[in-house]
């Protein structure tokens, strides 16, 4: 059980930064969270706040930068000299995959580790930084039980044919298929929207995470029914660099007529496409939105038809549509793309208020107008409570 000075500490471990969270007592209310950014390149910077926004702690390493086991004996460190009596009880970690066998959260041990470290291939550019400080802890607080929330499990239980390719058995039962991802966040929404709107509940939702990464998913009755992220995290719609859904067969021309290897192929659809790719300017969405450049225009036009599409398709999976809610950095702020989504969603019965949109304010709000057949919604992307919630089900359990 947890006593009132009880704290769940919440890890989103990213190639160049870890973010931690900290949740006390049994309502988990947040008490301070912060990041240490630029690891392994450049300099190294931390900052951490408390919930009124006050910084409580900085530090930027200016001789060499720091490592992701290096960053979190210095969290740990930090954590211990600002607890205030409190004690750690858990640490939840974000794990972007989870593969066919976690569909759900897991306590994180060595064997379960092993397990995952097998998965690595499948999200080769986030799964090894989301291990890294799980065994970092291990290391340096053995004590603190870990625990793993993953971005597939939301849509494990997806329906079969939502998760297939047209492939032979042979390759489908390799784990060869769709899994999905953002799921903490589709789950966080889907936790969400009742308690603001109780008759959606049951609803037809497609809720789209537009940040960096950026996906969408169908959700009826808060469970998932498709998503646009497939085998990894770069199907879908085009994201900050990432190319999003290609016709493979660009795959094969790119390495059969142009001689690239599978590292330029990989580099390319990675890091060199999506928002900053067609631009040539920036992956920022807040820089497009800016900058004057026909370039500009077309990355913003290109993401936001490309929505369009997939919310006719997710709409075609669910049989019809109740809502429509943004998160992530560009769907909770951005007037100028959700303004642009709900002209291409106008069909289906979408009518944005404009006063709504250009001023959501700060938590979840209603954007659509009092007799839009469809609801509209901005929900605040919150991972981290999710995951805190998890890790504080999975220890009462025990
Ligand atoms: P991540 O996926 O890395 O968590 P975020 O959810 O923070 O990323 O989203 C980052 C994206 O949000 C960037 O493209 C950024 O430009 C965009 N963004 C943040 N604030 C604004 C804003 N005021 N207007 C438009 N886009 C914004």
């Amino acid at each position: 059980m947890m006593a009132p000075n009880d704290c769940v500490v919440v890890i989103n471990a990213g190639s160049s930064s870890i973010k931690f969270s900290l949740y006390e007592g049994a309502d988990l209310v947040p008490a301070m969270k912060g990041k240490v950014e630029n690891l392994n390149a450049g300099r190294t910077h931390f900052v951490a706040q408390d919930t009124s926004g006050n910084r409580i702690g900085e530090r930027t390493w200016t001789d060499a930068p720091l490592d992701h086991h290096g960053a979190m004996a210095f969290l740990i460190d930090f954590a211990e000299s600002h607890l205030a009596g409190r004690r750690v009880r858990a640490v939840g970690h974000r794990i972007v995959h989870g593969g066919t066998h976690y569909s759900g959260p897991q306590q994180l041990d060595e064997a379960v580790l092993a397990e995952l470290d097998k998965l690595i291939p499948l999200a080769p550019l986030h799964l090894r930084h989301n291990l890294a400080p799980v065994r970092a802890v291990a290391e340096l607080a053995p004590h603190v039980p870990q625990v793993g929330c993953f971005d597939t499990a939301f849509h494990a239980a997806q329906p079969p044919l939502a998760q297939a390719f047209a492939l032979p058995p042979s390759i489908t039962d390799l784990g060869i298929r769709r899994y999905g991802f953002h799921g903490l966040s589709y789950e966080y929404i889907a936790s969400q929207l009742p308690e603001a709107a109780p008759h959606l509940a049951q609803a037809k939702v497609v809720a789209a995470h537009l940040g960096n990464g950026a996906s969408m998913c169908a959700m009826a009755a808060g469970r998932s029914m498709a998503s646009t992220m497939g085998f990894t995290a770069v199907d879908g719609l085009p994201m900050g660099t990432r190319c999003g859904a290609l016709d493979p067969g660009v795959v094969l021309y790119l390495m059969d007529e142009l001689g690239m290897d599978v590292a330029a192929v990989q580099k390319l659809m990675y890091s060199q496409s999506g928002l900053l790719g067609v631009s040539g300017i920036s992956a920022d969405m807040r820089t497009l939105e800016q900058s004057d450049d026909p370039r500009a225009r077309l990355a913003i036009d290109l993401f936001v038809y490309r929505i369009g599409r997939e919310l006719g398709s997710l709409v075609a999976s669910l049989g019809g549509l109740d809502a429509l809610v943004f998160s992530g950095g560009i769907g909770e702020n951005s007037a100028l793309v959700r303004a642009a989504v709900c002209r291409e969603a106008a069909w289906l019965g979408v009518a944005l208020d404009d006063a709504a949109n250009a001023a959501p304010g700060d938590g979840m709000a209603r954007i659509s107008t009092a007799d839009s057949k469809v609801d509209v919604w901005v929900v605040p992307a919150n991972e981290e409570l999710m995951i805190a919630r998890h890790t504080l089900a999975l220890l009462q359990q025990e």
